[in-house]
C-alpha cells in the first residue's frame, strides 16, 4: 500500500513505540504515593518536562489529554464560560463544536478565497467581550498556514482581555507557534500511538473541567495519567521537531511533484499562493464522481482521503471548501506524506491518477 493520508494518523515511529514499551514496563499508577506510583509518576514528568523544553514552555503548562479533540475541548471550554468566543470558519469541529456547547456567545471569523483567516472581518469583531480567539496554526484539508503572529498583534490591539488559541495538531511538528497562544497537539499526527496529546497552557489561562473526577492533571484533567501514552509523545514530538528542517525540505520536494502530478491529471491547487505546511497537497478535481475517485486510487493501491469528513464510506462536502467558497462540483483529494514517504511513492501515485480521474469523470457522465 502507497499511504498518503498522514494527516489522518501517521504510522507509529520507532522511537515512540520505543518509549511506549519502556514505559509500560514501569508498574504503577502515577498518583500512588508508593515506590512503584513515583517510578511511574517520574516517568510522566520526564515526558512532560521534555515535550515542555521542545516547545519552549514551563512543564506545569504541559496537560496530558487523552489527544488533539480534548485539548481544544479543554482550550474552549474555559474562556467561553467568560465571554464571545470567536473561532475561524476552517477549524476542525472539535473547536467548533466546543464553542456551540460551551460558549453562551460565539461567532465565526470567516476566511478568504485564498484560505486564510480574513484580518479586516476579525478586526471588526473583536471587541471587550470577546474571551477567546481561536485560530488553528494550519489546517488539517488544504495545509494552509494562519498568519498567527498578525492575529496575535490585532487581538492584543483590540481585545486585550481575550485569550488566544491555537490547534497546533497539524502543525506542530512544522512551525514555531508564537507564545502567545495555548495550543493544542495530537500524539497519532507525530508518530506516537492514539489517545494522547496535550494542551499547554499558560498558568493563567482559564480552564474548566469537561469530566469530573480525580483533576490529576491542574486539578482539571480527570482520569488516570497515561505515563505511556506522555512517554511516546515526548519522544515523537522531540524527534519531529529535531528532524523537521531535513524532514521538511525532503517532503517539500516530494509534495511539488504531488502537486505537479494533480495539475496534470486535470486538478488544481486548491486555495491561493499562501504558505503551506510541506507535507499536505490539497487538490480539486472538476466534474469527477468523489466515490469513483477515493475507489479508484484505492484500488491502485493509494490511500488518500477527501480531505473532509466521510462517515459510513459517504461523501460530504466539506466546510472548509465552503468556507473558501469553493465549487461543491469539484471533488477535493488530500494527499499528505510523511517521514516513510518514498520517491517510489510518488512514482506510483503519478501512474495511478490519470486512469482514477478519467474513471472519476466517467462516472459522472454514466
Ligand atoms: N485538530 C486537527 C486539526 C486534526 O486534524 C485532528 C485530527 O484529525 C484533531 C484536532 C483531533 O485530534 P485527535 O484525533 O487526537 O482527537
Amino acid at each position: 500500500m502507497i499511504y498518503l493520508d498522514w494527516a489522518a494518523t501517521a504510522p507509529l515511529s520507532e522511537t515512540a513505540k520505543q518509549a511506549w514499551l519502556e514505559a509500560t514496563a514501569v508498574t504503577g499508577n502515577a498518583s500512588a504515593t508508593h515506590a512503584a506510583g513515583r517510578a511511574a509518576r517520574s516517568v510522566l514528568e520526564d515526558a512532560r518536562e521534555q515535550i515542555a523544553s521542545v516547545l519552549g514552555v514551563d512543564p506545569p503548562e504541559v496537560i496530558v489529554t487523552s489527544g488533539g479533540t480534548e485539548a481544544d475541548n479543554l482550550a474552549v471550554a474555559g474562556p467561553a464560560a467568560r465571554g464571545r468566543v470567536l473561532y475561524s470558519a476552517i477549524e476542525h469541529p472539535a473547536v467548533r463544536e466546543a464553542a456551540e456547547l460551551h460558549a453562551p456567545t460565539h461567532a465565526v471569523i470567516p476566511v478568504t478565497a485564498d484560505g486564510v483567516v480574513d484580518m479586516t472581518a476579525l478586526e471588526s469583531m473583536l471587541d471587550e467581550d470577546v474571551s477567546l480567539v481561536s485560530v488553528m496554526a494550519a489546517n488539517n484539508e488544504t495545509g494552509i498556514i494562519q498568519p498567527l503572529a498578525e492575529i496575535a498583534a490585532l487581538v492584543r490591539e483590540r481585545a486585550p482581555q481575550a485569550r488566544l488559541h491555537t490547534d497546533a495538531v497539524q502543525a506542530v511538528a512544522s512551525l514555531d507557534i508564537p507564545k502567545d497562544y495555548a495550543m493544542s497537539i495530537s500524539g497519532h499526527k507525530l508518530g506516537a500511538p492514539v489517545g494522547v496529546g496535550a494542551l499547554i497552557a499558560a498558568r493563567d489561562y482559564p480552564l474548566v473541567p469537561l469530566e469530573g473526577g480525580g483533576g490529576q492533571e491542574r486539578r482539571v484533567r480527570s482520569g488516570t495519567l497515561n505515563v505511556a501514552g506522555a512517554a511516546a509523545l515526548a519522544a515523537a514530538l522531540s524527534e519531529a521537531v529535531e528532524l523537521r528542517s531535513e524532514r521538511e525540505a525532503r517532503l517539500r520536494a516530494l509534495g511539488v511533484r504531488v502537486a505537479a502530478a494533480c495539475v496534470r491529471a486535470g486538478g488544481s491547487l486548491s486555495g491561493g499562493d499562501v504558505p503551506r505546511l510541506a507535507h499536505i497537497v490539497h487538490a480539486l478535481f472538476p466534474a469527477t464522481d468523489p466515490e469513483a475517485l477515493l475507489l479508484g486510487l484505492d484500488m491502485a493501491g493509494i490511500a488518500c482521503s477527501t480531505g473532509s469528513a466521510c462517515s459510513a464510506g459517504v461523501y460530504r462536502p466539506s466546510r472548509v471548501l465552503e468556507a473558501m467558497g469553493v465549487d461543491e462540483a469539484s471533488t477535493p483529494l488530500r494527499f499528505s506524506l510523511g517521514e516513510g514517504t518514498t520517491e517510489a511513492d510518488v512514482d506510483a501515485l503519478e501512474r495511478a491518477l490519470p486512469a482514477a480521474v478519467d474513471m472519476a469523470r466517467r462516472a459522472v457522465r454514466a
